[in-house]
Parts: structure tokens; sequence; C-alpha cells
């Protein structure tokens, strides 16, 4: 495989809408792949950024609530499951690849996450607050879900326009060819996808 040079891709990249299947390896290509979204999270001013995001189909993602490098705590999910929710909270959230674009998103407030660090160690907790919430929308990137998709009709509606922008914005870079065609994207997916899941 090729060096890598890994970007923030944007709204409506189709790898935003990919599901990912889970990792079976970890390997020292992967670690430093988790070492550049951490420093692209942070250059983003992001608290967590999802392997989609960086046009790679791997069901794992990094948080640091801090957005900050060297403080906080630097956590890495691997083929992460939530489940038992419980009750209901809204809160106004954003996405680093849906740039400037905010909206209300109802979430459960408490959740259970249990996943994998990248030593293999299994990870389980009950979280509710913040991290939780950055925890569900970086799952729901993992199955191609982004958060404008949770919002209600009329929150949709006034985000309407600014996702029409991006779509126009989108199509002309890939027609002037700085974005590869959907065809040449899927298939770099599945090579990924043959390497590690
Ligand atoms: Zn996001």
């Amino acid at each position: 495989m090729q060096e890598l040079k890994l970007e923030i891709i944007t709204y409506p990249h189709p790898t935003l809408r990919h599901a990912s299947k889970p990792i079976v390896r970890v390997d020292a290509a992967l670690r430093k792949i988790v070492s550049e979204m951490f420093d692209l999270m942070y250059a983003a001013r992001g608290v967590g950024l999802a392997a989609n995001q960086v046009d790679l189909p791997l069901r794992l993602f990094v948080v640091n609530l801090t957005a900050e490098k060297g403080t906080g705590e630097e956590l890495v999910f691997i083929n992460p499951v939530v489940s038992r929710p419980k009750s209901s909270e809204e809160a106004e959230e954003g996405c680093l690849s849906i740039p400037e674009v905010y909206g209300p998103v109802a979430r459960p407030k408490q959740i259970h996450i249990n996943a994998y660090s990248l030593d293999g160690q299994e990870m389980t907790a009950t979280l509710d607050g913040l991290l939780a919430r950055v925890i569900q929308h970086e799952s729901d990137h993992l199955d191609g879900v982004l958060f404008p998709d949770k919002m209600n009709d009329s929150a949709q509606a006034t985000i309407a326009d600014d996702l029409t922008a991006l779509e126009s914005q989108f199509a002309m870079r890939q027609q002037a060819s700085e974005i590869p065609t959907n065809d040449a994207i899927a298939q770099r997916l599945q090579d990924w996808e043959t390497k590690y899941c």
C-alpha cells in the first residue's frame, strides 16, 4: 500500500455513507493512522473523528474531549458497540465533515459502550454527558449516519441550504478531478476492507 496522506473528507463524500465492517487486525500502519487521526482532529479543533471521515472504511474512531493535544485523555474505540440507551437529551452538534453547520440532535443521555483499544484490551463502560454524546455521534459515522439525519424536520429545514451548497461544491471538485470518481472511491474502500476487515 502506498504512503498515505490522510485528510478530513466533507459532505457529501460517499465514504461518509459507508457502513464500516469490524477490524480484524491491528498493525503498525493502523497505529500510525490512529495517531494521524488525532493530529487532524486537533488541527480542526474537534473532539472526535471517525475513520470514514478520513476516507477509511474501518470500524474505529478517536476522541479527546479537550480538542487539544497534550491535555485530557486520548481515547481510541475499535469495533465499538453502543447499547442500553437511557432517557433522552437534546444538544447542538456539529461535525468536522460538515463544516460550519450546526443543529439540535436528541440522543439517549446515558449509554453503555463496549469497544477495544489499540492494544486489544476490551473496554466497557456506562457513560453520560458529553462523552456519551460524542461516542454516539462517532458510532453513527461508522454506520454511515450523519447528525443532520437525526434532526427533526423543522431543524433540518434550517440547514437545507447549507447542505445544498456543500453538495454543489463537492460536485464541482469531483468534476475537476480534485476528488476521485465514486467508482474509484468504492474500489479503494474495498481494498482497505480486504486488508483490515
Ligand atoms: Zn461527525
